[in-house]
């Protein structure tokens, strides 16, 4: 699942590779899938993105957004971007084909679920998930703060949540969902299952140092090694804590690291460096 780090490193590879280009012809639906989530009818995606020439692009939390002459395209979740330099071999299956002047094209298939929406600049795209994206500091940017942290975490209602629900949950903080947050709870030696409310103050400044500084670290290597970028390959930050690890030794203690499902997900956590 894409998440702020790959978002981010996505939307720097599409400035690097598609900016300039421009849409020649588009395919979208080619392939149905239940949990393929397109906000028009296939058939409009062209209308709003044919003759279209690529500015830029950035990670909004979980999105990847687009920005095109005269619209907006935006992916988010189980979507798989790729980009072909190159006539060659697509995807067999794929939910956009977006082909541009130059031969090239950027093709996105979803895997579980995921979301492939396209609107006019003319209109607006409301879809509140996004809406919540864009309102809120990234984590990676100095507006997500220490303060700003706390206040976050301020409400009665969040005290009493696990660090899983508080800080993966609710788009509380956009982009960081239950993959990063394993390595981000790791390295911060605090369990999932932990209530927020049992923290000592020096546990959540490291909370708020481990979020800033694992996210970071994850977007600056292109990545969790778990997921793949725009060309296809792997990220650079290897992800400690995840199904690969899973019975493996901690790097830090040798314990074996453990999985539990919690909180509709898995949670992947060493009981030594991060006790309940
Ligand atoms: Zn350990």
């Amino acid at each position: 699942m894409l998440e702020l780090p790959e978002t981010t490193t996505i939307a720097q590879q599409i400035n690097q590779l598609l900016v300039g280009k421009t849409v020649s012809s588009v395919i979208a639906g080619h392939s149905p899938h239940k949990f393929a989530w397109l906000n028009l009818e296939p058939s409009e995606y062209a209308k709003v993105l044919a003759g279209n020439r690529v500015l830029s692009a950035r990670g909004v939390g979980m999105f990847v957004e687009v920005t095109l002459s005269n619209s907006y395209l935006l992916f988010h979740d189980g979507v798989n971007l790729r980009f072909h330099p190159e006539a060659g071999p697509l995807p067999a299956k794929h939910q956009l084909l977006v082909n541009f002047d130059d031969g090239t094209t950027l093709s996105a298939s979803v895997g579980m679920y995921g979301g492939l929406y396209c609107w006019e600049k003319s209109s607006n795209f409301d879809y509140s998930y996004y809406q919540t994206a864009l309102s809120k500091p990234s984590p990676l940017t100095e507006d997500f703060n220490e303060t700003y942290f706390r206040e976050l975490l301020a409400p009665a209602a969040v005290q009493k949540l696990p660090l899983k629900a508080v800080l993966a949950t609710e788009q509380r903080i956009p982009g960081l969902g239950n993959g990063s947050l394993q390595d981000i709870l790791w390295q911060a030696g605090l369990n999932p299952h932990r209530k927020l409310n049992t923290l000592s103050d020096e546990k959540v400044e490291n909370l708020f140092l481990s979020v800033k500084e694992t996210l970071k670290a994850m977007t600056e290597q292109g990545g969790r090694s778990t997921e793949k970028n725009l060309l296809g390959q792997p990220g650079g930050y290897p992800v400690q804590m995840c199904a690969d690890t899973k019975g493996e030794p901690c790097l830090r203690c040798g314990t074996e690291i453990r999985k539990e499902a919690f909180l509709g997900g898995s949670v992947y956590f060493c009981p030594d460096c991060q006790p309940i």
